[in-house]
């Protein structure tokens, strides 16, 4: 899985459509700085003895965009392209994120720059210990609270919570996608994925598209990708490619969609899963299909091959997966484009259940955690959509817009300025 533009700063691509919503909005330059500018970014280094018995040092950051309607909140993504520009951009799309589906937090993003595939179960603990130990002065239940991302997972957030529990006194509602047994939520796991077929299904009755054998492409089976596909059953959807970093299957009578999840959990990967054909991470984004899901790493749809999307609907499951230019392209061509900060927050709004959960020391059960996502993303997509058809706007449009809205109001009302 590659991108085009790597030379290019994802934050500055993430403000082409801040600044999109900002104009409309007729922000002035100053207000508009104040909502564009992170609040406060950190880096540390982070040294790790590594189980061979020498020392490596990783870069670490923590930066917390912007505070004004609640707590920071954001994931940790472990990945060996991870840095600050990255973390920015990521940072900022949590503020939009967070706003937009009205859940009281600001927005964060943290990561470690490293390939945790290539690390032991000793080494990332370690790791992962240590980076909690020098960001633990900005973390606080109250203040920021982490989560899992990319290359991270239930397993990280146990050992950084226990990492801050060392310091502080047990504390579980410091971090969010914790092991169920440690304080999690049930549904947190499949939250995000769920929220992307609660988005595509409403997304289709917009459409007047009959979500019934609609053909679904999905780049990336991780966390997000492997639920989205066997949730989007569900609708009645036919999973036809999914891909992971080591290429892609395909086969245009649908794939068996549970069946796979055994194959990749012995393979270690969905390639070679019986009757597909294989395919590339590239082919998968042109495929033939009615709804394309990018579900792994940012920019894979770029000016290149945004006009071969053959796709009807683009469902930004991933994080910024399409450039602002291939944004564009794909606005021109009729191709709907729904947006990372709708189509993905399913994972935080569940995320903020897990914190309310911990404050109050209670449970809730998996019908009830589905039931106010559900309610959540409905009504979040419902202002999008009237939006849309209120100012004849595109979604990504319409979204930033709300959110912008919603963060400059807050600011105000704080007497920011
Ligand atoms: N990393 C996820 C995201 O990008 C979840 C963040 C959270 O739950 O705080 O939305």
């Amino acid at each position: 899985m590659t991108s085009t533009n790597e030379n290019v700063s994802a934050f500055d691509e993430v403000n082409v459509f801040f600044d999109r919503a900002a104009d409309r909005l007729g922000l002035g330059d100053g207000r508009r700085e104040m909502l564009r500018t992170p609040w406060r970014e950190l880096q540390v280094s982070i040294p790790v003895r590594m189980d061979d018995g020498t020392i490596k040092v990783f870069a670490g950051y923590r930066i917390q965009h912007n505070g004004a309607r609640g707590p920071y909140k954001g994931g940790i993504r472990y990945h060996p392209e991870a840095n600050q520009d990255e973390i920015r951009a990521l940072s900022s799309l949590m503020t939009w994120k967070t706003a937009l589906v009205e859940i009281p937090f600001g927005g964060a993003k943290g990561g470690v720059q490293c390939d945790p595939t290539q690390l032991s179960e000793g080494e990332l603990n370690r790791l992962t210990r240590r980076f909690t130990a020098n960001i633990e002065h900005l973390l606080g239940v109250s203040r920021d609270i982490p989560a899992p991302d990319l290359g991270t997972n239930s397993q990280t957030m146990a050992w950084m919570m226990d990492a801050y529990s060392q310091i502080h006194g047990h504390t579980p509602a410091i971090v969010t996608g914790k092991p169920v047994e440690l304080g999690g939520s049930v549904g947190r796991d499949s939250a995000t994925g769920r929220g992307v077929v609660y988005v595509t299904r409403e997304t289709a009755v917009d459409l007047g598209m009959d979500p019934t054998g609609a053909r679904v492409a999905i780049q990336g089976f991780g966390q997000v990708g492997s639920w989205t596909a066997r949730i989007a059953g569900e609708l009645g959807c036919m999973v036809t490619a999914v891909s992971d970093v080591q290429g892609g299957i395909h086969n245009d009578r649908g794939i068996d969609v549970e069946q796979l999840v055994k194959y990749q959990a012995e393979a270690g990967t969905v390639v070679g899963f019986p009757g597909t054909e294989r395919i590339t991470n590239e082919e998968l984004i042109e495929l033939d299909c009615e709804i394309l899901v990018p579900a792994a790493i940012d920019r894979v749809i770029h000016q290149d091959n945004a006009p071969r999307v053959k796709a009807m609907v683009v469902v930004e499951a991933a994080n910024h997966p399409v450039t602002p230019e291939a944004d564009d392209i794909l606005n021109d061509r009729g191709v709907k484009v729904i947006p990372d900060v709708l189509v993905n927050a399913g994972g935080v709004v569940v995320s903020y259940f897990e914190w309310t959960q911990n404050l109050y020391q209670h449970q809730w059960d998996m019908t009830r955690v589905n039931d106010e996502l559900n309610k959540i993303m409905t009504r979040a997509y419902r202002s999008v959509a009237d939006r849309v058809a209120r100012d004849k706007i595109t979604h990504r449009d319409a979204s930033f817009q709300i959110a912008v809205e919603r963060v400059a109001h807050v600011s105000r009302l704080r007497g920011f300025i």
